[in-house]
């Protein structure tokens, strides 16, 4: 239940940010409101409406990176149904964040959750953050001392280093994925849409059927989504059979303690984490082996 004293409606992201660092009581942004409307968010005195802060484009992105082709940057209140159906952000990311929105909720929650908000809301089973954690992306943050970006690892894994109270999701910035590399997401839940049991994003580029890269990032197992690191490290180099691939999700999974709850036990919800993995690298392996062809 909300029980407001204010409700701010802003035109831009410098008012938004001023905004939150003035007003008195505890406060929250809302993009979608799916969660801090319908789930409900007690004790918030102000909400501060970020929908007509300018922020819902998706635009190139000069990206540094090897590639030397851009990247996208999307607002943080672009939809998810909006990211999905834009063709400039699959031609970057392989169509991986599209393949993770239609396994996001329903329509109707597709047609207002946000980008920032799937990303901001800190649950642990969200689908876009391990999308974005395999595509290496940047998060744009605007707080009360400017602007400043962080990669969404970072974000994920030192929280309280790289973000402060107030802080507002600007934009994602998504570097392209090597030519030649293929992508896959999988989620593991009760119903198709559900929340995710557990969910894995890859992004995998090979030489013949030798793996030059993977990245491997895994969703609501642990307290945050994380990159497997050791298992990248062990596929890189190596052939690209049924077994290293296998191997590699069990490594992906080792020394996690997976999370319990009404959804899954912890075993269960550890052992299918594995399976999320081992499809999405046999799907990712085997776009890109044939591509090689
Ligand atoms: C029935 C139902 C099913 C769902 N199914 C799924 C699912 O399958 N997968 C999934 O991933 N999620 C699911 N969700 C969760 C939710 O819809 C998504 O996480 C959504 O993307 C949140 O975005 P929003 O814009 O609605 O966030 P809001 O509700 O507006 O905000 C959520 C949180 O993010 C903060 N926030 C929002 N925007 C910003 C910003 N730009 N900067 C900083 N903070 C910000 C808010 O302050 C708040 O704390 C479901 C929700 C419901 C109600």
């Amino acid at each position: 239940m909300l029980d407001l004293k204010a409700l701010h409606s802003v035109r831009n992201v410098e008012d938004a940010v001023r905004l939150f660092s003035e007003t008195e009581g505890r406060g929250l942004y809302v993009a979608g409101g799916t969660v801090v409307v319908s789930v409900g968010s007690p004790n918030v005195d102000f909400l501060i409406d970020l929908s007509k802060a300018g922020l819902d484009y998706i635009k190139r992105w000069e990206s540094q990176g090897e590639s030397r082709s851009d990247g996208v940057a999307v607002g943080a209140t672009v939809t998810a149904a909006d990211l999905a159906r834009s063709d400039e952000v699959a031609a970057v990311d392989g169509g991986l964040l599209r393949e993770a929105v239609n396994r996001l909720g329903s329509h109707t929650i597709r047609n207002r959750a946000t980008v920032g908000g799937n990303i901001a809301s800190w649950a642990y089973p969200a689908d876009l953050p391990p999308a974005l954690l395999a595509l290496d992306a940047l998060l744009v943050l605007r707080g009360v001392n400017g602007e400043r970006s962080v990669t969404v690892r970072d974000f994920y894994s030192r929280r309280s280093e790289v973000h402060s109270k107030g802080d507002l999701i600007v934009e994602v910035r998504i570097p392209p994925i090597a030519a030649g590399a293929r992508a896959a997401f999988e989620k593991i839940g009760r119903l198709n849409q559900d929340i995710a049991i557990a969910s894995a994003a890859v992004v995998v580029a090979c030489d013949g059927h030798t793996v030059r890269e993977a990245r491997i990032a895994l969703g609501a197992v642990a307290t945050v989504p994380f990159r497997a690191l050791e298992a990248e490290a062990f596929l890189a180099g190596r052939e690209c059979t049924g077994e290293s691939l296998a191997e590699a999700a069990r490594i992906a999974v080792s020394g996690v303690k997976p999370r319990r709850d009404h959804r899954a036990s912890s075993e269960y919800r550890g052992r299918m984490a594995g399976v999320a993995v081992e499809r999405a690298l046999l799907r990712a392996v085997d776009s890109a082996t044939h591509s090689n062809q």
